[in-house]
Protein backbone atom coordinates (compact mmCIF):
# COMPACT_ATOMS: atom_id res chain seq x y z
CA UNK A 1 0.00 0.00 0.00
CA UNK A 2 1.50 3.77 -1.07
CA UNK A 3 0.38 6.15 1.09
CA UNK A 4 0.19 8.75 -2.06
CA UNK A 5 -2.34 5.92 -3.51
CA UNK A 6 -4.59 6.10 -0.52
CA UNK A 7 -4.13 10.16 -0.80
CA UNK A 8 -5.35 10.13 -4.66
CA UNK A 9 -8.09 7.58 -3.96
CA UNK A 10 -9.64 10.02 -1.16
CA UNK A 11 -8.85 12.94 -3.40
CA UNK A 12 -11.18 11.22 -6.12
CA UNK A 13 -13.89 10.54 -3.55
CA UNK A 14 -12.92 7.01 -2.87
CA UNK A 15 -13.65 4.86 0.12
CA UNK A 16 -11.03 3.00 2.33
CA UNK A 17 -11.05 -0.02 3.18
CA UNK A 18 -10.58 -1.17 6.61
CA UNK A 19 -7.36 -2.54 6.08
CA UNK A 20 -6.13 0.83 4.36
CA UNK A 21 -7.16 2.72 7.10
CA UNK A 22 -5.22 0.50 9.80
CA UNK A 23 -2.20 1.13 7.14
CA UNK A 24 -2.39 4.70 7.06
CA UNK A 25 -3.36 5.19 10.66
CA UNK A 26 -0.93 2.96 12.00
CA UNK A 27 2.01 3.89 9.54
CA UNK A 28 1.53 7.44 10.93
CA UNK A 29 1.25 6.47 14.67
CA UNK A 30 5.07 4.37 14.20
CA UNK A 31 6.50 7.30 12.61
CA UNK A 32 6.50 5.58 9.13
CA UNK A 33 3.93 7.87 7.24
CA UNK A 34 5.27 11.74 7.30
CA UNK A 35 3.05 14.53 8.55
CA UNK A 36 2.65 16.00 5.05
CA UNK A 37 0.92 13.43 3.54
CA UNK A 38 -1.63 12.48 6.31
CA UNK A 39 -1.67 16.22 5.61
CA UNK A 40 -3.21 15.96 2.27
CA UNK A 41 -5.18 13.39 3.34
CA UNK A 42 -7.13 14.79 5.65
CA UNK A 43 -7.42 17.46 3.45
CA UNK A 44 -8.74 15.23 0.86
CA UNK A 45 -11.46 13.88 3.67
CA UNK A 46 -12.29 17.51 4.14
CA UNK A 47 -13.47 18.05 0.67
CA UNK A 48 -14.59 14.43 -0.24
CA UNK A 49 -15.80 13.23 3.25
CA UNK A 50 -16.60 9.53 4.38
CA UNK A 51 -19.17 7.04 4.15
CA UNK A 52 -20.88 6.65 7.28
CA UNK A 53 -19.44 3.07 7.39
CA UNK A 54 -15.54 4.09 6.65
CA UNK A 55 -16.17 6.33 9.16
CA UNK A 56 -17.02 3.98 11.73
CA UNK A 57 -14.14 1.88 10.42
CA UNK A 58 -12.03 4.60 11.47
CA UNK A 59 -13.05 5.44 14.55
CA UNK A 60 -12.53 1.73 15.25
CA UNK A 61 -9.18 1.65 13.85
CA UNK A 62 -8.33 5.27 15.94
CA UNK A 63 -9.60 3.12 19.17
CA UNK A 64 -7.96 0.33 18.67
CA UNK A 65 -4.64 2.40 18.24
CA UNK A 66 -3.69 2.08 22.33
CA UNK A 67 -5.07 1.03 25.57
CA UNK A 68 -8.97 -0.16 25.44
CA UNK A 69 -10.82 -0.82 28.85
CA UNK A 70 -11.81 -3.79 29.50
CA UNK A 71 -15.32 -3.20 31.97
CA UNK A 72 -16.81 -6.68 31.47
CA UNK A 73 -15.17 -7.32 35.31
CA UNK A 74 -17.96 -4.84 36.69
CA UNK A 75 -20.45 -7.52 35.34
CA UNK A 76 -23.05 -4.73 34.70
CA UNK A 77 -23.93 -2.58 31.75
CA UNK A 78 -21.59 0.92 32.24
CA UNK A 79 -22.75 4.19 31.00
CA UNK A 80 -20.84 7.46 29.83
CA UNK A 81 -21.70 10.69 28.59
CA UNK A 82 -20.47 13.16 26.47
CA UNK A 83 -20.87 16.83 25.74
CA UNK A 84 -19.19 18.80 23.00
CA UNK A 85 -18.83 21.63 25.52
CA UNK A 86 -20.42 25.20 26.12
CA UNK A 87 -20.63 27.86 28.34
CA UNK A 88 -21.80 27.11 32.20
CA UNK A 89 -22.40 23.37 31.26
CA UNK A 90 -21.95 21.56 34.18
CA UNK A 91 -24.40 19.10 32.90
CA UNK A 92 -22.32 15.97 33.74
CA UNK A 93 -21.68 16.82 37.75
CA UNK A 94 -26.09 16.15 37.55
CA UNK A 95 -26.22 13.87 35.41
CA UNK A 96 -23.69 11.46 36.45
CA UNK A 97 -24.59 11.20 40.19
CA UNK A 98 -28.12 10.85 39.07
CA UNK A 99 -27.36 7.84 36.96
CA UNK A 100 -25.44 6.44 39.72
CA UNK A 101 -27.94 6.46 42.13
CA UNK A 102 -29.76 4.52 40.13
CA UNK A 103 -27.44 1.57 39.94
CA UNK A 104 -26.12 2.27 36.73
CA UNK A 105 -21.87 2.32 37.04
CA UNK A 106 -21.19 5.52 35.12
CA UNK A 107 -17.52 6.89 33.86
CA UNK A 108 -16.18 9.48 31.70
CA UNK A 109 -13.01 10.34 31.15
CA UNK A 110 -13.02 14.27 30.54
CA UNK A 111 -10.71 17.57 29.56
CA UNK A 112 -9.73 20.74 31.36
CA UNK A 113 -11.21 24.42 29.46
CA UNK A 114 -9.80 25.78 26.55
CA UNK A 115 -10.72 28.47 24.89
CA UNK A 116 -14.43 30.08 25.74
CA UNK A 117 -15.63 26.51 27.09
CA UNK A 118 -15.09 25.20 30.33
CA UNK A 119 -14.04 21.47 31.58
CA UNK A 120 -15.52 19.23 33.90
CA UNK A 121 -11.86 18.21 34.88
CA UNK A 122 -11.35 22.17 36.14
CA UNK A 123 -14.36 22.26 37.83
CA UNK A 124 -13.97 19.36 39.76
CA UNK A 125 -10.99 21.18 40.95
CA UNK A 126 -12.58 23.34 43.47
CA UNK A 127 -12.45 20.32 46.16
CA UNK A 128 -9.71 20.71 47.38
CA UNK A 129 -7.59 17.47 47.14
CA UNK A 130 -9.02 15.98 44.09
CA UNK A 131 -7.71 13.15 42.12
CA UNK A 132 -7.86 13.37 38.42
CA UNK A 133 -5.40 11.26 37.06
CA UNK A 134 -6.67 8.21 38.17
CA UNK A 135 -5.00 5.22 35.87
CA UNK A 136 -6.79 2.61 34.35
CA UNK A 137 -7.30 0.50 36.95
CA UNK A 138 -8.21 2.75 39.52
CA UNK A 139 -10.91 3.84 37.11
CA UNK A 140 -12.34 0.26 36.90
CA UNK A 141 -11.87 -0.31 40.17
CA UNK A 142 -13.73 2.74 41.26
CA UNK A 143 -16.34 2.38 38.78
CA UNK A 144 -17.36 -1.28 40.06
CA UNK A 145 -17.07 -0.35 44.08
CA UNK A 146 -18.46 3.33 44.33
CA UNK A 147 -20.12 3.52 40.60
CA UNK A 148 -19.34 6.94 39.70
CA UNK A 149 -15.87 8.25 38.45
CA UNK A 150 -14.32 11.42 36.65
CA UNK A 151 -10.93 11.84 35.70
CA UNK A 152 -8.58 13.65 32.74
CA UNK A 153 -8.15 11.93 29.39
CA UNK A 154 -5.62 9.34 29.86
CA UNK A 155 -3.23 9.63 26.71
CA UNK A 156 -2.80 6.03 26.11
CA UNK A 157 -6.81 6.09 24.82
CA UNK A 158 -6.61 6.43 21.50
CA UNK A 159 -3.09 8.12 20.77
CA UNK A 160 -3.75 8.11 17.14
CA UNK A 161 -6.49 10.72 17.57
CA UNK A 162 -4.01 12.61 19.57
CA UNK A 163 -1.33 12.62 16.87
CA UNK A 164 -3.96 13.60 14.23
CA UNK A 165 -6.00 16.15 16.26
CA UNK A 166 -2.38 18.19 16.81
CA UNK A 167 -1.97 18.10 12.95
CA UNK A 168 -5.64 18.89 11.97
CA UNK A 169 -5.14 21.86 14.14
CA UNK A 170 -2.34 22.87 12.40
CA UNK A 171 -3.64 22.50 8.62
CA UNK A 172 -6.55 23.27 8.79
CA UNK A 173 -8.58 20.51 8.76
CA UNK A 174 -10.28 20.38 12.29
CA UNK A 175 -13.89 21.34 10.62
CA UNK A 176 -14.58 18.36 8.98
CA UNK A 177 -17.88 15.80 10.15
CA UNK A 178 -16.49 12.34 10.11
CA UNK A 179 -12.86 13.36 11.49
CA UNK A 180 -14.63 15.09 14.34
CA UNK A 181 -17.20 12.23 14.86
CA UNK A 182 -14.48 10.06 14.40
CA UNK A 183 -12.09 11.89 17.19
CA UNK A 184 -14.32 11.97 19.57
CA UNK A 185 -15.93 8.49 19.25
CA UNK A 186 -12.59 7.12 19.17
CA UNK A 187 -11.77 7.71 22.86
CA UNK A 188 -15.66 7.14 23.98
CA UNK A 189 -15.38 3.59 22.37
CA UNK A 190 -11.74 2.83 23.62
CA UNK A 191 -12.71 4.17 27.41
CA UNK A 192 -15.40 0.85 26.91
CA UNK A 193 -18.79 2.20 28.04
CA UNK A 194 -21.41 0.41 26.04
CA UNK A 195 -24.35 3.01 26.52
CA UNK A 196 -23.03 6.41 25.61
CA UNK A 197 -25.36 9.16 25.41
CA UNK A 198 -24.21 12.45 23.87
CA UNK A 199 -25.03 16.27 24.17
CA UNK A 200 -24.28 18.00 21.17
CA UNK A 201 -24.49 22.27 22.09
CA UNK A 202 -25.18 24.41 19.12
CA UNK A 203 -25.34 27.57 19.18
CA UNK A 204 -22.64 30.87 19.67
CA UNK A 205 -21.24 29.38 22.88
CA UNK A 206 -20.79 26.01 21.12
CA UNK A 207 -18.89 24.57 18.67
CA UNK A 208 -20.94 23.67 16.20
CA UNK A 209 -22.83 27.52 15.48
CA UNK A 210 -25.85 25.81 13.64
CA UNK A 211 -28.13 23.32 14.21
CA UNK A 212 -27.97 21.59 11.03
CA UNK A 213 -24.07 20.73 11.83
CA UNK A 214 -25.14 19.89 15.16
CA UNK A 215 -27.78 17.16 14.10
CA UNK A 216 -24.80 15.91 11.79
CA UNK A 217 -22.37 15.28 14.04
CA UNK A 218 -24.67 14.08 16.47
CA UNK A 219 -26.37 11.57 13.49
CA UNK A 220 -22.53 10.52 12.62
CA UNK A 221 -21.28 9.77 16.34
CA UNK A 222 -24.76 8.01 16.77
CA UNK A 223 -24.28 5.59 13.71
CA UNK A 224 -20.47 4.99 14.96
CA UNK A 225 -21.53 4.00 18.16
CA UNK A 226 -24.34 1.68 16.66
CA UNK A 227 -21.70 -0.07 14.09
CA UNK A 228 -19.47 -0.92 17.07
CA UNK A 229 -21.90 -2.50 19.01
CA UNK A 230 -22.94 0.19 21.89
CA UNK A 231 -26.60 1.36 22.79
CA UNK A 232 -26.67 5.46 21.70
CA UNK A 233 -28.58 8.17 21.72
CA UNK A 234 -27.77 11.58 21.30
CA UNK A 235 -29.80 15.55 22.14
CA UNK A 236 -28.39 18.74 19.93
CA UNK A 237 -29.62 21.26 23.04
CA UNK A 238 -29.16 24.71 22.92
CA UNK A 239 -26.00 27.11 23.56
CA UNK A 240 -26.95 30.52 22.68
CA UNK A 241 -27.04 31.30 26.20
CA UNK A 242 -25.23 29.78 29.32
CA UNK A 243 -26.38 26.69 30.94
CA UNK A 244 -28.12 27.35 33.77
CA UNK A 245 -27.08 30.59 35.79
CA UNK A 246 -23.80 30.24 36.86
CA UNK A 247 -20.99 30.57 34.83
CA UNK A 248 -16.92 29.78 36.26
CA UNK A 249 -15.44 26.97 38.03
CA UNK A 250 -16.16 26.74 41.64
CA UNK A 251 -19.80 29.06 41.29
CA UNK A 252 -20.88 26.11 38.07
CA UNK A 253 -20.10 23.57 41.53
CA UNK A 254 -21.89 25.00 44.13
CA UNK A 255 -24.84 25.47 41.39
CA UNK A 256 -24.33 21.24 40.33
CA UNK A 257 -24.52 21.39 44.45
CA UNK A 258 -27.84 23.58 44.88
CA UNK A 259 -29.55 21.28 41.83
CA UNK A 260 -28.85 17.49 43.40
CA UNK A 261 -30.34 19.50 46.93
CA UNK A 262 -33.34 20.43 44.72
CA UNK A 263 -33.01 24.20 44.34
CA UNK A 264 -30.89 24.76 41.56
CA UNK A 265 -32.25 26.46 38.47
CA UNK A 266 -35.19 24.67 37.38
CA UNK A 267 -34.28 24.35 33.64
CA UNK A 268 -31.02 22.57 34.65
CA UNK A 269 -32.70 20.56 36.95
CA UNK A 270 -35.10 19.36 33.89
CA UNK A 271 -32.35 19.04 31.56
CA UNK A 272 -30.17 16.90 33.76
CA UNK A 273 -33.37 14.61 34.57
CA UNK A 274 -34.09 14.05 31.13
CA UNK A 275 -30.77 13.41 29.64
CA UNK A 276 -29.55 10.95 33.28
CA UNK A 277 -33.31 9.35 31.87
CA UNK A 278 -32.32 7.83 28.48
CA UNK A 279 -29.20 7.12 29.77
CA UNK A 280 -31.03 4.96 33.05
CA UNK A 281 -33.62 3.38 29.87
CA UNK A 282 -30.76 2.56 27.75
CA UNK A 283 -28.79 0.95 30.55
CA UNK A 284 -31.73 -0.87 31.50
CA UNK A 285 -32.36 -2.32 28.58
CA UNK A 286 -32.16 -6.32 29.33
CA UNK A 287 -31.96 -7.59 25.93
CA UNK A 288 -28.57 -5.74 24.93
CA UNK A 289 -25.37 -7.18 26.26
CA UNK A 290 -23.15 -5.93 29.05
CA UNK A 291 -19.67 -3.78 28.57
CA UNK A 292 -17.38 -5.62 26.95
CA UNK A 293 -19.51 -7.73 25.15
CA UNK A 294 -20.38 -7.55 21.35
CA UNK A 295 -23.86 -6.35 20.40
CA UNK A 296 -25.16 -9.33 18.00
CA UNK A 297 -28.03 -7.26 17.02
CA UNK A 298 -25.39 -4.68 15.23
CA UNK A 299 -23.23 -7.34 13.60
CA UNK A 300 -24.36 -6.74 10.34
CA UNK A 301 -23.10 -2.95 10.53
CA UNK A 302 -19.87 -3.62 11.88
CA UNK A 303 -17.07 -1.97 9.48
CA UNK A 304 -19.31 -2.86 6.87
CA UNK A 305 -18.35 -0.79 3.37
CA UNK A 306 -20.57 -0.73 0.65
CA UNK A 307 -21.13 1.25 -2.48
CA UNK A 308 -20.83 4.84 -1.95
CA UNK A 309 -24.27 5.88 -1.47
CA UNK A 310 -25.73 2.60 -0.24
CA UNK A 311 -24.50 2.18 2.91
CA UNK A 312 -26.21 -0.62 4.34
CA UNK A 313 -29.00 -0.11 7.48
CA UNK A 314 -27.58 -0.40 11.10
CA UNK A 315 -29.39 -3.97 12.82
CA UNK A 316 -29.16 -2.26 15.72
CA UNK A 317 -30.83 1.01 14.52
CA UNK A 318 -33.43 -0.83 12.98
CA UNK A 319 -34.38 -3.23 16.06
CA UNK A 320 -34.32 0.19 18.03
CA UNK A 321 -35.71 2.28 15.75
CA UNK A 322 -39.56 1.11 15.30
CA UNK A 323 -39.47 -0.11 19.16
CA UNK A 324 -41.23 1.82 21.31
CA UNK A 325 -39.34 2.99 24.32
CA UNK A 326 -41.72 0.67 27.27
CA UNK A 327 -38.34 1.60 29.81
CA UNK A 328 -38.92 5.67 29.38
CA UNK A 329 -41.31 6.39 32.08
CA UNK A 330 -39.56 4.28 34.78
CA UNK A 331 -36.50 5.25 34.17
CA UNK A 332 -37.86 8.69 34.60
CA UNK A 333 -39.62 8.13 38.06
CA UNK A 334 -36.24 6.06 38.91
CA UNK A 335 -33.99 9.31 38.39
CA UNK A 336 -36.54 11.70 39.41
CA UNK A 337 -36.79 9.86 42.78
CA UNK A 338 -32.88 9.61 43.00
CA UNK A 339 -33.18 13.50 43.37
CA UNK A 340 -36.11 13.80 45.26
CA UNK A 341 -34.76 11.35 48.19
CA UNK A 342 -31.00 13.08 48.25
CA UNK A 343 -29.73 9.59 46.60
CA UNK A 344 -27.60 11.72 43.66
CA UNK A 345 -26.19 14.02 45.85
CA UNK A 346 -24.71 11.18 47.80
CA UNK A 347 -23.65 9.51 45.55
CA UNK A 348 -21.57 12.51 44.00
CA UNK A 349 -19.99 12.94 47.70
CA UNK A 350 -19.07 8.77 47.58
CA UNK A 351 -17.49 9.73 44.52
CA UNK A 352 -15.69 13.34 45.63
CA UNK A 353 -14.42 11.34 48.79
CA UNK A 354 -13.24 8.24 46.65
CA UNK A 355 -10.65 11.04 44.85
CA UNK A 356 -9.46 12.06 47.40
CA UNK A 357 -11.37 15.56 47.54
CA UNK A 358 -12.54 17.42 50.37
CA UNK A 359 -16.64 17.30 50.57
CA UNK A 360 -16.68 19.98 52.60
CA UNK A 361 -18.34 21.89 50.14
CA UNK A 362 -21.78 19.75 50.65
CA UNK A 363 -22.13 21.10 53.94
CA UNK A 364 -20.82 24.44 53.45
CA UNK A 365 -20.13 26.02 49.77
CA UNK A 366 -18.11 29.06 51.06
CA UNK A 367 -15.41 26.08 51.42
CA UNK A 368 -15.02 26.39 47.65
CA UNK A 369 -12.92 28.92 46.05
CA UNK A 370 -14.66 32.36 46.59
CA UNK A 371 -13.89 35.39 45.27
CA UNK A 372 -13.25 38.10 47.03
CA UNK A 373 -15.38 41.17 44.39
CA UNK A 374 -18.89 40.68 44.35
CA UNK A 375 -20.52 43.17 41.67
CA UNK A 376 -24.10 43.48 40.14
CA UNK A 377 -24.99 43.98 36.62
CA UNK A 378 -27.69 46.28 36.44
CA UNK A 379 -30.94 46.38 33.37
CA UNK A 380 -30.37 49.80 32.20
CA UNK A 381 -33.77 49.55 30.66
CA UNK A 382 -36.92 47.33 32.15
CA UNK A 383 -38.18 44.53 29.96
CA UNK A 384 -37.99 41.49 28.31
CA UNK A 385 -34.41 39.32 28.27
CA UNK A 386 -33.69 38.95 24.80
CA UNK A 387 -30.39 37.65 24.47
CA UNK A 388 -27.69 36.70 26.61
CA UNK A 389 -25.07 35.72 24.48
CA UNK A 390 -23.32 31.95 25.76
CA UNK A 391 -19.90 33.57 23.39
CA UNK A 392 -19.69 37.04 25.02
CA UNK A 393 -20.58 35.98 28.54
CA UNK A 394 -17.72 33.40 28.37
CA UNK A 395 -15.62 35.80 26.94
CA UNK A 396 -16.01 38.10 29.90
CA UNK A 397 -15.40 34.96 32.38
CA UNK A 398 -12.13 34.69 30.69
CA UNK A 399 -11.44 38.15 31.24
CA UNK A 400 -12.01 38.03 34.74
CA UNK A 401 -9.29 35.10 35.06
CA UNK A 402 -11.25 31.80 34.93
CA UNK A 403 -10.78 30.41 31.60
CA UNK A 404 -7.15 29.86 30.03
CA UNK A 405 -6.08 30.63 25.88
CA UNK A 406 -3.50 28.08 25.56
CA UNK A 407 -2.89 24.72 26.91
CA UNK A 408 -1.16 24.90 30.44
CA UNK A 409 -2.42 28.21 31.35
CA UNK A 410 -3.58 28.70 34.97
CA UNK A 411 -6.86 29.52 35.72
CA UNK A 412 -9.17 31.18 39.10
CA UNK A 413 -11.63 28.93 39.97
CA UNK A 414 -13.32 31.41 41.94
CA UNK A 415 -14.19 33.95 39.36
CA UNK A 416 -17.35 33.74 36.86
CA UNK A 417 -20.30 35.39 36.44
CA UNK A 418 -24.29 34.11 37.77
CA UNK A 419 -26.77 35.17 35.56
CA UNK A 420 -30.00 36.22 37.09
CA UNK A 421 -32.45 36.36 34.30
CA UNK A 422 -32.63 33.84 31.14
CA UNK A 423 -33.88 34.83 27.72
CA UNK A 424 -37.79 35.32 28.07
CA UNK A 425 -37.88 36.37 31.48
CA UNK A 426 -38.85 40.09 32.09
CA UNK A 427 -36.81 42.56 34.45
CA UNK A 428 -37.66 45.77 36.03
CA UNK A 429 -35.21 48.53 35.22
CA UNK A 430 -31.90 48.79 37.53
CA UNK A 431 -32.51 44.96 38.73
CA UNK A 432 -29.61 42.50 38.61
CA UNK A 433 -29.71 40.73 35.63
CA UNK A 434 -25.65 39.35 36.80
CA UNK A 435 -23.48 39.48 39.63
CA UNK A 436 -20.00 39.29 38.36
CA UNK A 437 -17.49 37.48 40.72
CA UNK A 438 -13.78 38.28 40.48
CA UNK A 439 -10.09 39.35 42.29
CA UNK A 440 -9.13 41.82 40.35
CA UNK A 441 -10.81 45.50 39.99
CA UNK A 442 -9.53 46.54 36.83
CA UNK A 443 -10.48 42.92 35.34
CA UNK A 444 -13.59 43.72 36.44
CA UNK A 445 -14.22 46.45 35.13
CA UNK A 446 -13.34 45.00 31.51
CA UNK A 447 -15.72 42.12 31.80
CA UNK A 448 -18.58 44.28 32.62
CA UNK A 449 -18.15 46.17 30.00
CA UNK A 450 -17.62 43.48 27.68
CA UNK A 451 -20.69 41.51 29.58
CA UNK A 452 -22.99 44.73 29.11
CA UNK A 453 -22.51 44.14 25.26
CA UNK A 454 -23.96 40.42 25.04
CA UNK A 455 -26.95 41.61 27.18
CA UNK A 456 -29.97 42.73 25.37
CA UNK A 457 -34.01 43.49 26.96
CA UNK A 458 -36.90 44.17 24.60
CA UNK A 459 -39.54 46.01 25.39
CA UNK A 460 -42.09 43.39 24.25
CA UNK A 461 -42.25 39.85 25.68
CA UNK A 462 -39.71 37.81 24.18
CA UNK A 463 -40.62 33.59 23.89
CA UNK A 464 -37.85 31.49 26.20
CA UNK A 465 -35.54 28.97 24.56
CA UNK A 466 -36.09 25.63 25.31
CA UNK A 467 -32.80 23.25 26.16
CA UNK A 468 -33.13 20.67 24.15
CA UNK A 469 -33.87 21.01 20.60
CA UNK A 470 -33.60 17.58 19.36
CA UNK A 471 -33.82 13.92 20.27
CA UNK A 472 -31.93 11.36 18.49
CA UNK A 473 -33.30 8.03 20.65
CA UNK A 474 -34.24 5.35 18.38
CA UNK A 475 -32.78 6.05 15.18
CA UNK A 476 -35.80 5.46 12.79
CA UNK A 477 -34.23 5.36 9.56
CA UNK A 478 -31.02 3.91 7.91
CA UNK A 479 -28.17 6.17 8.59
CA UNK A 480 -26.54 8.65 5.87
CA UNK A 481 -24.84 6.85 3.20
CA UNK A 482 -22.21 9.61 3.29
CA UNK A 483 -20.96 11.91 4.91
CA UNK A 484 -19.49 13.57 2.12
CA UNK A 485 -17.23 16.77 2.42
CA UNK A 486 -19.46 17.43 4.99
CA UNK A 487 -18.00 20.15 7.53
CA UNK A 488 -18.80 21.78 10.74
N1 LIG B 1 -13.21 17.35 20.14
C1 LIG B 1 -12.48 16.26 19.82
O1 LIG B 1 -12.16 15.45 20.68
N2 LIG B 1 -12.11 16.10 18.54
C2 LIG B 1 -12.45 16.95 17.55
O2 LIG B 1 -12.09 16.72 16.41
C3 LIG B 1 -13.19 18.08 17.89
C4 LIG B 1 -13.57 18.26 19.20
Amino acid sequence: MRVVDLIEKKREGGAHSREELEGLVGGYLRGEVPDYQVAAWLMAVCWRGMLSSEAATLTQVMAASGVQLDLSPIGRTVADKHSTGGVGDKTSLVVMPLVAACGVPVGKMSGRGLGFTGGTIDKLESFSGIRVDLDASVFVRQLGEVGMVITGQSVDLAPADGKLYALRDVTGTVPSLPLIASSIMSKKLAAGANVIVLDVKTGSGAFMRDRDSARGLAQAMVDIGLAAGRRMAAVVSDMSQPLGRAVGNALEVAEALDTLEGHGPPELAEFAVELASIIVELASDDDAPTAGAEDPRSADHSGATSARGQAPHSGAASARGQAPRPGAASARRRVEEALRSGAALRAFRRMIEAQAGSPAAFDDRSRLPTARLQRPLLAETGGYVERLDALTIARAGILLGGGRERKGDPIDLSVGIVLQARVGDQVPRGAPIAVLHANDEERLAQAEHLLRSGLEVAATPVEPLPIILERLLTPAGPPPASLAGQRA
